[in-house]
Parts: C-alpha cells; structure tokens; sequence
C-alpha cells in the first residue's frame, strides 16, 4: 500500500484554486470564531454549490470545495490512507447525514429567525454557519487523517444536496451541455491496469464503468480529473452528451493545460 499511497500523492491534477481553497476554511471556521458574520460567507458558497450541482454535479466537491483542498493537499502527505469502510459508503450513512444536518440546521435557523431585527441577528446567523463550517473542519480532517483524504466525502451532506440538485438538472433535462462526465475515447484502446481506479479519491472504478457511451457514469464522481491524468493509455478525458455524440474528434486528454475539461 506504501507505493500506492506515493502514487495518490505524486500523481494529482492541481489547478492553484484547488490546491489553495482551504485558506477559505481558516477565515470562516477559524476568523469566524472572533467575527461571527464571517459565517455569512457560506450561505453564497451553498448557493453556487448547489447551481453547480445542477450544472455538472459533483463538480464543487473535486475542484473548488475549501474542505476538500484541506483534506487532499493538507491532509494528505499525513494521511493513513486506507480504504474507506463500506458503511461510510452506504446509502444508509448519506441519508443519515443529510436529514441529520437539514434537521439540525433548520432548528438553529429556527431559533435564530426569532430574534430578526435585533443587534446580535447577522451574529447569530453567522454563527451558526461558522460551527456548522468548524465541524466538518473536525470530523472531515479526523477521517482524511485516519482513514483517507476524502472519506468525509463519501457522506458529506452538501455533496448529497449537488447530488440532488443534479438529479433535477437531470430530470429537467437543462444539464446535458454541461455535465461534463469522465469518458473513454476507446474502450478497446485500455489496457485494464487499473491505474485510474488506484488513484481515484473516492474509490470509484471508471474502467470498469463506461457505459454504452463511453461515459462513467457515477454521481459519486467529483469530476476532479485525476483519473484522466494518471492513464497510461491517454484514453480518458471530460465530455458532455453532445460533444460525445458528435464528430468524435475531441478526444485530447489534454494533459498539458488543464484541457482535460
Ligand atoms: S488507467 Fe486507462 S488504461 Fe488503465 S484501466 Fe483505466 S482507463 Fe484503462
Ligand atoms: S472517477 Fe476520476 S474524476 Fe471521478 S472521482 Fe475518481 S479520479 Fe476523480
């Protein structure tokens, strides 16, 4: 596991944003504890997840999220980096999380719409954004440094909500130029070393998961492009429905500049 483990950390696809989001969690969890409306900040960061989470579902989580910048690039040189537990992966566990937290969440905002118009409102609102900010803080770096980077991620409930909130992108059928999915260029053309599998975060199997159109497609995916990067064959790359339906001429696996997408 030791090389492997090497091999996760050496072998990731880094755009500066996402290697330096994190600092966002030192003014939120950290600063907020001083300035509570620092707090404000997240309801505009669950706003642009959630639109993301329609547009090309969990996009935020791998390329843009604070917590997950912390967990890969801070956390992860340290990390024990085992494999995730099933039940961390279960439905039961992402259901659980995400009613825990819509629940807890919705009787702080409750309790604190109580006291609209007073001095202390924006401080309270925040606050409650700012623990809700710190816990993640605590309990997602505990597992990134226990168990794996992103295990947090396997239930994280603001993943579930772009899971939702992709679903209905889906449904509506308003997603379709910008679900951007892991695809193959030529299936015949991979060699089965399992390469893309090995690195991926959050322990998804995309050799083994193309579909009819040659597309993983997995809403676990946080579409962070490591796969991409890692294949020895260069057979993998981002597409959406119409691009992978058209000429078929757009297969770069663009290493060089991010053109992965
Ligand atoms: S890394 Fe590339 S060649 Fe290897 S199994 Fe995955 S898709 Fe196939
Ligand atoms: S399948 Fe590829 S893009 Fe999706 S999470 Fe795994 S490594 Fe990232």
């Amino acid at each position: 596991m030791g090389s492997n483990l090497h091999y996760i950390r050496k072998n990731r696809f880094s755009p500066r944003l996402r290697k330096y989001a994190w600092i966002f969690i030192l003014l939120v969890a950290l600063g907020g504890l001083w300035h509570p409306r620092l707090g404000l900040l997240v309801i505009p960061v669950m706003l642009a997840l959630g639109i993301l989470g329609f547009l090309n579902g969990k996009y935020w989580c791998g390329n843009l999220c604070p917590h997950g910048s912390l967990f890969d690039y801070v956390i992860m040189p340290v990390s024990r980096n085992k494999k995730i537990p099933g039940f961390l992966r279960s439905k039961a566990m992402v259901f659980f999380a995400f009613f825990w937290f819509m629940f807890m969440l919705g009787q702080r905002l409750i309790r604190v719409s109580a006291t609209f118009g007073a001095a202390s409102f924006l401080d309270s609102l925040g606050f409650i954004f700012v623990m809700n900010y710190l816990v993640v803080t605590v309990s997602g770096s505990a597992l990134a440094f226990y168990v794996r980077p992103r295990a947090w991620c396997s239930f994280c409930p603001m993943g579930t909500f772009q899971v939702l909130m992709y679903k209905l992108g889906k449904l509506l059928r308003l997603n379709r130029v910008t679900d951007k999915k892991v695809t193959v260029s030529a299936t015949e053309a991979c060699r089965k070393c399992g390469k893309c599998s090995l690195v991926c975060p959050m322990q998804l199997e995309p050799y083994r998961g193309f579909g009819d159109n040659n597309r993983f497609d997995n809403e676990m995916c946080i579409r962070c492009a490591t796969c991409a990067v890692n294949c020895p064959a260069g057979i993998l790359s981002f597409d959406n429905e119409r691009r992978q339906s058209g000429t078929g001429a757009l297969r770069a696996a663009s290493k060089n500049s991010g053109g992965i997408y």
